[in-house]
């Protein structure tokens, strides 16, 4: 049999793509930067199928590429423009295996949606906190492959600090059950924290259990105007001093992204008259609804008297909470309609934010004066998202020649800070090169020790990351 009768003997006629059309929509990513080809599309929907689809592809060392929603925005889920790999959807790898609520977790097959976890979790009286503009399209496999962040890293972790254990079939097609429902585990090396963030380069995530927390009683959400980013570190630390760990959300967003959202997403209003910088700041926890209104409001009075804050609005509803929220989740959108943009996912120490942006800004206007610089971020965990829009006098091709030397400003500044030069959304592709420049070749070393012992062949993803 060749390689597609194999798999449709595994998956069945209808879950086997090759067909131009059919496997368009797995084959260009979300921004549009990355066109690739495969061999087919294959579709498992069993732990038992992704393991026989991997072992067809070992013994025929054919390259497979692991999918979940296809919304990585560095080019991981692609496979390259050769045709010769194998794209394995786990789409249809979708169920929630169970809800465990007196021990707080839920298990999950990672081709679900994030939404559709976090409305389990719901269901069960739970919160699970893992939040990203994305969340209707993205899968729990992608978010645990990516190590996904999102908005309220601050308070609850990236989604490594959010899982205590995986599935996963491994390169060779055995299949590693390492469901562990443990908050404590110290026997030997903690292998799951291999497989989160590795891009699908070493295996196959085919489940996971996943920690759920108390569902908050009580939220309070306010736009702020502030002068600075300086301003919102400073913020930052007042808000936490003041509220500790009910503060979830700092998000920083420039006038110049907000402008984005209004020209280009409909219904967007501005909250507040123009200022430079605003802060959306979300306390969420248990008390009666309202307490922690009357409590943000205390602290933006004084806030506004010293000067702290120019303006602030706090939402008096979910649905005003829903609105302000979507001025900053709508950002990427409202990028992506503007055009072409080069993208720049970045953390530093949040003590530094305001030098990295000092610098930054300073060094790109005397290279490429007249680039807009759309700034936004998670201030809390030091992540930035600081990207460039084509400025319209320039042709697309001209704008991603210049990539390479934009990418060299910004990542030298990010790595003189001691920050990274991707925070929340991977290496893919799109970073593969500049990795290499910053990671000390001991450590890459390490990296390629771990790449050789689970996949010796090069067969997992090929050409992402290493
Ligand atoms: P995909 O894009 O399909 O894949 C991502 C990587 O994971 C690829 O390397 C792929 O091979 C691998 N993979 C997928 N599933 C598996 C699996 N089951 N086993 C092994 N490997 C697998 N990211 C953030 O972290 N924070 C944000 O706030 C954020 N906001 C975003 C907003 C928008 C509008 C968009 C479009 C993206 C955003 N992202 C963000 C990026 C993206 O959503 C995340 O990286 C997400 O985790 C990817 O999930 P996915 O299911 O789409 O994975």
């Amino acid at each position: 049999m060749d390689l597609i009768e194999q798999f449709v003997a595994i998956v069945g006629f209808h879950n086997v793509l090759s067909g131009e059309g059919d496997m368009a929509p797995h084959l260009a990513d979300w921004r549009g930067r990355y066109l690739g080809a495969a061999r087919c599309v294959v579709r498992p929907a069993s732990t038992e199928e992704v393991a026989a689809v991997v072992r067809v592809c070992a013994q025929a060392g054919v390259a497979m590429v692991p999918q979940g929603g296809n919304t990585s925005l560095c080019g991981a889920s692609i496979p390259d423009e050769g045709g010769a790999a194998v794209l394995i959807s786990l789409s249809r790898l979708n169920r929630i295996r169970g809800v465990d609520p007196a021990n707080n977790t839920i298990t999950v097959e990672a081709g679900c949606l994030l939404q559709s976890l976090q409305e389990a979790a719901l269901a069960a009286g739970r919160l699970f906190p893992l939040s990203l503009a994305a969340e209707g399209s993205c899968q729990i496999g992608g978010n645990l492959s990516t190590n996904a962040g999102g908005v309220q890293v601050m308070r609850y972790g990236n989604t490594r600090e959010l899982t205590l254990g995986l599935e996963v079939v491994l390169a060779s097609g055995e299949v590693w059950n390492g469901l562990r429902a443990l908050r404590k585990d110290n026997t030997g090396y903690d292998l799951k924290q291999l497989f989160i963030g590795a891009e699908g380069t070493l295996g196959i995530i085919t489940a996971a259990v996943m920690k759920l927390f108390p569902l908050p009683q009580a939220r309070a959400t306010a736009w702020l105007a502030i002068e600075s980013p300086l301003a919102s570190v400073q913020l930052l630390g007042e808000l936490q001093g003041a509220f500790g760990a009910t503060l979830t959300a700092c998000e920083l967003v420039s006038d110049v992204a907000l402008g984005l959202v209004l020209n280009h997403i409909p219904g967007a209003q501005r909250p507040l008259a123009n200022s430079p910088w605003y802060l959306l700041v979300e306390l969420s926890g248990s008390g009666e609804d309202g307490t922690l209104n009357t409590a943000l409001e205390g602290f933006l009075e004084q806030a506004l008297a010293s000067g702290t804050i120019s303006d602030a609005v706090l939402a008096q509803s979910s649905e005003q909470a829903r609105r302000l929220w979507a001025l900053r989740e709508d950002i990427s959108e409202a990028q992506k309609i503007e055009g072409l943009s080069i993208k720049h996912d970045v953390s530093v120490p949040i003590s530094a934010i305001g030098e990295f942006l000092e610098r930054a800004d300073a060094a790109l206007e005397k290279a490429f004066p007249g680039f807009r610089t759309v700034t936004f971020g998670h201030v809390g965990d030091g992540n930035l998202h600081y990207n460039q829009s084509k400025p319209e006098a320039i042709e697309n091709a001209a704008f991603i020649a210049v990539q390479p030397q934009v990418d060299l400003i910004v990542h030298d500044i990010v790595h003189q800070l001691g920050g990274s030069i991707s925070a929340e959304h991977g290496i893919g592709q799109l970073k593969r090169d500049e990795m290499l420049r910053y990671k000390s070749p001991l450590e890459v070393e390490m990296m390629r020790s771990v790449k050789q012992a689970l996949d010796p062949k090069g067969l997992m993803n090929p050409g992402k990351i290493l």
